[in-house]
Order: structure tokens, then sequence, then C-alpha cells
């Protein structure tokens, strides 16, 4: 049965190197700022906990709550004064926005030097064109997972379930630069388990509870789960039959405990990241 990819110990470990790196910078203090607007339950914990991970490790977190009414001209000019903010290395606005603000049009405020969750249109295309860049949280995470269990995807077959510009688009990207062969899988896919069933590296990111069973996965494939769902119980599940699949596969990621504390992580490792560039 397959090794199981702790995504909390790799989160804690790397949480420490970080801590580290905070030292090193001395006279600098990283500094993140949350943009938070509304009244959204799940953007609110999302925030807590972003903002609670930065306190444990040393990071300044400025939190800014704005009510769902403010206008998209107010929000921006609230941007450009982060963008021209010395303590601030990072800036983050949690989506989803509100409908009268154009989603586009704010990432693209956030100057890309700011941009610690790796959205603008910048930052997308340093990733593919390769070079210095800030690169997605989630996606990125997943790679520090593999990198972490010498899972080298270099000449494997990746299939990536999901082609979200914050998953799958990006995860699908950074394999490909690790020299692997990516297949991707999106909801007008027919037959997915024609491809599924051919990956060496399968990661879904999809949300639907149990949309990848052990017959959609090969024997000794590494399956990673991004999905965050909910079973009938109430309680948090991937996309990933977890107990059918671990019997078959050589890894596999867990939900809870897996993919999730590492994008936080990510963040953190992000914004760590750009202190030591704004401060070089
Ligand atoms: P999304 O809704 O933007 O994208 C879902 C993707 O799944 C789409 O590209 C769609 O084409 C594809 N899809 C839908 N039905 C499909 C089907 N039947 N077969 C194949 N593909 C199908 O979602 P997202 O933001 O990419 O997130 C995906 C999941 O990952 C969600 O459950 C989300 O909660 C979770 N998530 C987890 C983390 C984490 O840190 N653990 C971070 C981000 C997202």
């Amino acid at each position: 049965s397959a090794e199981i990819i702790d995504g909390k110990h790799i989160a804690q470990e790397m949480r420490e190197q970080l801590k580290d790196r905070i030292k090193q910078l001395k006279e600098v203090t990283p500094g993140l700022a949350v943009i938070l607007i509304g009244d959204n339950q799940a953007s609110k914990t999302y925030v807590s906990m972003k903002q609670k991970a930065c306190e444990n490790l040393g990071i300044y977190s400025k939190l800014i709550k704005l009510p769902d009414t403010v206008t998209e001209s107010a929000l921006l000019d609230i941007i450009q004064q982060l963008n021209n903010d010395q303590t601030i290395h990072g800036i983050l606005v949690q989506l989803p926005l509100p409908d009268h603000i154009g989603e586009t049009a704010v990432i693209e405020a956030i100057d890309p030097s700011k941009d610690v969750d790796g959205f603008h249109p910048i930052n997308i295309g340093r990733l593919q064109a390769g070079g210095e860049a800030f690169y997605p949280c989630t996606p990125n995470g997943i790679m520090k997972m593999l990198e972490f269990h010498h899972i080298d995807p270099k000449g494997k077959h990746a299939v990536v379930v999901g082609r979200s510009n914050i998953v799958g688009k990006p995860m699908g990207q950074l394999l490909l630069n690790e020299s692997a062969t990516v297949t991707y899988c999106h909801s007008k896919t027919s037959d997915l388990k024609t491809y599924t069933k051919q990956a060496d590296i399968i990661i879904a990111a999809v949300g639907i509870r149990n949309l990848i069973t052990a017959d959609h996965i090969k024997d000794g494939a590494v399956v990673i789960d991004v999905g965050m769902n909910r079973d009938d119980n109430g309680k948090l599940c991937g996309d990933v039959d977890f107990e059918q699949c671990r019997q078959k596969a050589s890894a596999i990621t867990p939900v809870p405990g897996g993919v999730g504390p590492m994008t936080i992580t990510m963040l953190l490792f992000n914004t760590v990241e750009s202190a030591e560039r704004f401060s070089r």
C-alpha cells in the first residue's frame, strides 16, 4: 500500500527553514498585506489562517477589511498605496470579489514584485517563459511535496485533472518545466479514465468527491489530491477515493493533511522570498 505524503509534516519543516531565513534578514521584517472584502465566511476563515501563520513565523501581517460596497476605484487606490509601502513585501486580495469589481483589474493593479499569489499576468508569463517569478501557492506546494519525497517528474507522464488559473494550469506548467510529459483533463474531457490510467503522476484538482477511484489509476501511480469537498457528514474530503486508491498507488496525499497545509506555507515562502529580494 502507498506511502502517505504528509503535507503537515513537510509544511512544518519548510516553516522551520523560513524562520531561519527571516532571522537572516535582520533589520527587515517581511510584511504581507491581506485585503478582505465583504462577509464571505470561507474567505474570513482563510484570511485568519493566513494571518495566524504569519504571526507564528514573525511575518508582519496587515489586514485591510473592506465592506462589499467598496468601489473598484477605491480598492485600486488602496492597492496602489500598498505597492508604494516599503513595509509591505506581499499583497494578497482574497478572492472571490463582489460582482461589481473586476477581478482582472484588481490582479493587474498589484505590483508583480509583490504579487505573492502569483496571479498577475507578468508572473504567469514568467512561469511559462522561465525566470524569477512568484508561482501560485497550491501547485508550487505540490512541487515541494514531490521534491521532498524524491519524486522526479522528469520523463514521467503527469495527468492534471482541472484547468483553473489558480491550480490546474500552473500545475501543468510547473510539471512541464521539470520535464514531465503533461496531459490536462477537464470538464469537457471525454472518458477521463483513458488518460488518468496512463498517469505516473495524477493531480486531481476538480472539487468533486470520489471522482478518482481505483479504476482511474494504474499500479504504482503517485496520486495528489487537491480537492476540498465535504462528505455526507460534513467531513472534509478530496477528489480521490483515498481508501481505494491507497491500495494501488505508490504514494498518495490524504485530505485533510495533504496539499492544504502546503498552500499557506508557500504563501509565507513567497513573502519571505519577496522580502529577501527587496533587501538585496
Ligand atoms: P475550479 O472550480 O476553478 O476548477 C475546477 C476544474 O475542474 C475546472 O477546470 C473543470 O474543467 C474541472 N472539472 C469539472 N468537472 C470535471 C469532471 N467531471 N472531470 C474532469 N474535470 C472536471 O476549482 P479550483 O479553484 O481549481 O479548485 C479545485 C479544487 O481544489 C476545489 O475542490 C478547491 O476547493 C480545491 N482547492 C484546494 C486548495 C488547497 O490548498 N488544498 C487550493 C485551491 C483549491
